[in-house]
């Protein structure tokens, strides 16, 4: 049991539903990460890199691929 998480790791985008810790430049949990469509995926990658230019642009792909984890969820 992991008390005091390592300061590189924190916790998956899905949080609270999910309590995964995950590497610093991770977003999610692979099994998260398994339910996000390829093309958010890369819109989240693509977004990562410039996300010092374009925080927002960033933020709101993070949310559409919270939202399709979500939709992912329910279906099964
Ligand atoms: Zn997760």
């Amino acid at each position: 049991m992991r008390k005091r998480p390592d300061p590189i790791y924190h916790p998956c985008a899905m949080t609270p539903d999910c309590e995964q810790m995950v590497p610093i430049d991770h977003l999610m949990c692979r099994p998260d990460w398994a339910l996000v469509p390829s093309g958010i995926k890369s819109r989240v990658n693509l977004t990562y890199r410039r996300r010092s230019a374009d925080w927002e642009a960033y933020r709101d792909t993070v949310r559409d691929a919270k939202a399709a984890v979500r939709r992912a969820r329910a279906r099964v």
